[in-house]
């Protein structure tokens, strides 16, 4: 299959990277940043001028950018994807987007007769680089099912989720549950140093013990290194959150820990820390209480 292949970041590299190390699909790469399209290229990916050369002969166009905002303009915007796609060929969004935004570019594809696919991802940059992370998948399954050689390229675990949109809202329930889970390994970590444990024998035992998760491990390595740079933007973190707490109010569903988390996240940014990984929420704590946890 032809690859287009737009916005290969922290995420969308590494991704990009495993089709063309592990696959024949041919990639044709854009992005703004041009060091970020030579890690591709330099792989075998093609370079593209824009995102029209990007996307014209391609039988999947794909799009990894941060906020809705870009990739609507990615898509929708002047010389966008939309523009330059033509029947046949099928839209995949793999950026963690707005449900609402998701249907709007649906609707636009469609409306031209192009079949679009949410395929939001989970497992972070390791995930993305050992081609393990998830991929959560809404829209037409006989797409889904074409797609599929594709996104096996990079994923050991795709799951299709239903109708357009409902990738989007299962990854937003994701990120909830982890960043509301590192918040709280943030706050377990500060109690405990400030009790006198020894921050690495804690991390030791809450690894094997019940108040490990997913977030805990790249929380607490960033805490006993200090290096707070961002593998994943705070500033994407609070767009996530602020993305599910839109959903709960527009059903009415309660989400208390997601509030409050999202505080501690608007705390962090006024720190000025939303270029620091999203774990740096455990700086909030680490300067109220002028201690770190890293020894
Ligand atoms: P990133 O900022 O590292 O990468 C985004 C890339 O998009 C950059 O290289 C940027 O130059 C490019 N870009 C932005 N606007 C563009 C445009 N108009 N045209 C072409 N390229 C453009 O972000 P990331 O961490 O890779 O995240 C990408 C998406 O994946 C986000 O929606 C994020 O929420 C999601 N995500 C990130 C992680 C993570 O751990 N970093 C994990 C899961 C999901």
């Amino acid at each position: 299959m032809k690859v287009g292949f737009i916005g290969v970041g922290n995420m969308g590299g590494p991704m990009c990277r495993n089709i063309v190390k592990r696959s024949n699909h041919q990639v044709t790469v854009f992005d703004l940043n041009k060091a970020a399209v030579k890690t591709c290229t330099d792989l075998g990916a093609t370079a593209a001028a824009s995102i029209a050369e990007a996307t014209r002969g391609a039988d999947v166009v794909m799009t990894s950018l941060p906020f809705p905002k870009d990739v609507e303009a990615v898509t929708l915007g002047d010389g966008g994807i939309l523009a330059s796609i033509g029947k046949g060929q099928t839209y995949i969004d793999l950026s963690t987007n707005a449900p609402s935004m998701v249907k709007k570019i649906g609707a636009a594809m469609a409306a031209k007769g192009i079949a679009m696919l949410d395929a939001p991802v989970s497992g972070g940059t390791a995930g993305a680089e050992a081609a393990t992370i998830a991929i959560m998948v809404g829209g037409d399954k006989k797409v889904f099912d074409d797609a599929l050689p594709v996104l096996q390229s990079f994923s050991a675990n795709v799951i299709h989720m239903g109708e357009l949109g409902t990738g989007t809202v299962a990854k937003l329930v994701n990120n909830m549950l982890a960043f509301c889970n590192a918040a709280a390994a943030a706050e377990g970590l500060m109690l405990g140093v400030t009790a006198g444990l020894d921050p690495r024998k804690l991390i030791q035992v809450i690894s094997n013990s019940s108040g490990n998760s997913a977030t805990f491990k790249p929380l607490s390595d960033k805490a006993l290194s200090g290096d707070f740079t961002a593998t994943f933007a705070l500033d994407l973190a609070y767009k996530d959150l602020h993305l599910a707490l839109e959903l709960g109010d527009e059903l009415g569903v309660p989400l208390q820990m997601g509030a409050s988390t999202h505080n501690l996240q608007r705390l962090a940014r006024g720190m000025g820390l939303g270029k620091s990984d999203s774990s740096s929420v455990l700086r909030v704590y680490e300067t109220l209480l002028k201690r770190t946890v890293k020894p």
